[in-house]
């Protein structure tokens, strides 16, 4: 059609061409009456007129569809989110409305194909693919790549104990946390269930695992709102894998970030582990703790949950039935309805003591409320139905004793990497395990073994100094010589111990604390 039109634009500088180089002589004709002049004369005159209309009237279509074609191509090329005006005639507008119609349909039809609906992070194909180009960029520029991936900690026990919907909301707090906190040209991506894969671009494997850390402490610190009930927390662990250039290859680097996660994982939890090859990295013993080890833990851990719980009884025992007392026919009642429906031994177990610590959270309602024999006020009311959030927070607080274990499995490992049970180096060590390692090694000089007679406290403090760096982090032995010295640790100390320093010309602490620069420093940081 704009061809035709174009075509017949041709014909006014065809007739114009015409009327003047060939036919000169029609001009004083034009007063004449010859007639075949007349037609010919006429002739060139329309064909003049429809050339020119022709013509303007392709440019104004031309125009109007270049625009809407343009717009077709972006979509065409993947641009969904392009919107065209809905211009005035008639036909122009409902293409542009058609097309928008059909940008809108693809981009729904694309972020449901490519996002994850619960999280709303990229799916796995989608991360993947985009993995992938990154993997070929890092290749093709010599550019540094890094994977990370994280899975959250005994997220099980989250389901299990809040149910799955909670669990959904933590699932979608975790993703939206670790979305909002990374850089804008990192990816995240929802790797399965509770796991999620990061693409730090233009980054180390170590500058990853700064960044992962602050996205470890940020979720840790996150209390999560599960709508019923008090918040929780959750943790995560974190396996970073990462290259340069050519050493980055898409099918290894996942597999490693994995590996490193699993690694996180053995080693309690709740941390970043950054991939080592194997052969270097002899830090991991894959052999499980001995039988007899194994046993004997099982059954002291038993029995720490057995003293918990017998403590919790021994708070409420001696209150009235009303008052939250632990009831036996409650527990026999619960444990044989959960033995018969067949509920494997650890749920009959979860189930009998939480028969026996049900209406713990009473302890903390006012007893004139509970006493109370006439209706309550609706203030009243109102303390006496937090009691189950109140027994959960009291059960959570009880249970937090897991959150130690990095802290312990940890705190015989040296800075220098040559401690136990797994030779981590350095800041690999978990904070807290290497604080308690200055501590315990302090404590443990100051105080006779049955191998070895205590020292005084300036020759504990040389010890220390001396084995800073290679079995001590440095920074914490200066931290705590510094916090002696100022008096904010030690006040409470053996006063004996103090004065039996042996050291000829040693300096013994007098006067009040003052806090040196550093540990105002330390304590502000
Ligand atoms: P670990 O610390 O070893 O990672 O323990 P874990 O309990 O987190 O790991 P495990 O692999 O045993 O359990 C993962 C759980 O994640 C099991 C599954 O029910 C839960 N899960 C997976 N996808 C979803 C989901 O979409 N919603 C909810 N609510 N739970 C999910
Ligand atoms: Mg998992
Ligand atoms: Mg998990």
């Amino acid at each position: 059609m704009l061809l035709l039109l174009r075509l017949l634009g041709l014909l006014a500088p065809i007739a114009l061409t015409v009327r003047f180089l060939l036919l000169p002589d029609l001009a004083p004709a034009l007063s004449g009456t010859v007639g075949s002049d007349r037609v010919v004369l006429d002739s060139l005159a329309f064909l003049t007129g429809v050339g020119i209309t022709s013509l303007v009237v392709s440019l104004i279509i031309g125009r109007r569809l270049g625009r809407l074609s343009r717009g077709a191509e972006r979509i065409v090329q993947g641009d969904y989110e392009v919107r065209l005006p809905v211009g005035r005639g008639a036909v122009e507008a409902r293409l542009a409305r058609s097309l928008n119609t059909i940008a809108e349909h693809l981009s729904e039809t694309y972020s449901a194909a490519t996002t994850d609906k619960l999280t709303q992070v990229a799916n796995r194909p989608t991360v993947l693919a985009e993995l992938f180009d990154e993997v070929e960029r890092a290749n093709r520029y010599e550019r540094p790549l890094t994977v990370a991936f994280v899975d959250i900690d005994h997220f099980k026990s989250v389901n299990d104990t809040y149910g799955h919907h909670a669990g959904d909301i933590v699932l979608r707090h975790v993703a939206e946390l670790l979305r909002t906190n990374i850089r804008a040209t990192d990816r995240i991506g929802r790797y399965g269930g509770e796991e999620f894969i990061l693409i730090l671009t233009e980054t180390e494997a170590q500058e990853a695992a700064g960044l992962a850390e602050k996205l470890r402490m940020l979720v840790m610190r996150e209390r999560i709102d599960i709508e019923a009930g008090a918040p929780v927390g959750v943790t995560i662990s974190i396996g970073v894998a990462g290259g340069i250039g050519k050493a980055v290859r898409f099918d290894t680097i996942v597999r490693d970030a994995d590996a490193a996660m699993f690694s996180a994982k053995n080693l309690g939890r709740n941390q970043t582990y950054v991939f080592a090859e194997p052969d270097e990295d002899s830090r991991i013993p894959r052999a499980p703790v001995s039988a007899e080890g194994r046993e004997s833990a099982i059954e002291i851990g038993r029995a720490a949950r057995a003293a918990a719980e017998g403590l919790l009884h021994s708070v409420i025992r001696p209150l009235p039935h009303y008052r939250g007392k632990p009831s036996e026919l409650i527990a026999e009642v619960a444990t044989t309805m959960a033995r018969n429906l067949d509920l494997p031994q650890a749920e009959i177990d979860r189930i009998r003591v939480a028969s026996l610590l049900h209406d713990v959270g009473k302890v903390a309602i006012p007893s004139q409320i509970l006493d109370k024999p006439a209706p309550l006020t609706n203030a009243e009311w109102q303390a006496v139905v937090q009691h189950p959030r109140v027994g959960q927070l009291i059960l959570e607080h009880a249970g937090s004793l897991r959150d130690a274990v990095p802290i312990i499995l940890h705190h015989h490992e040296r800075y220098g990497g040559d401690g136990y049970p797994y030779g981590l180096r350095g800041q690999d060590i978990p904070l807290g395990a290497r604080i308690v390692a200055v501590a315990d090694a302090y404590d443990a000089m100051m105080h006779d073994r049955p191998y070895k007679m205590a020292m005084g406290h300036l020759r504990a403090i040389a010890e220390l100094r001396r084995h800073a760096g290679r079995q001590f982090d440095p920074r914490l032995v200066e931290l705590f010589c510094d916090l002696f010295s100022s008096g904010v640790i030690g006040f409470a100390y053996d006063g004996d111990r103090m004065r039996d320093e042996a050291e000829p010309g040693g300096s013994r602490r007098t006067g009040p604390p003052r806090a040196s620069g550093r540990t105002r420093r330390a304590a502000s940081g």
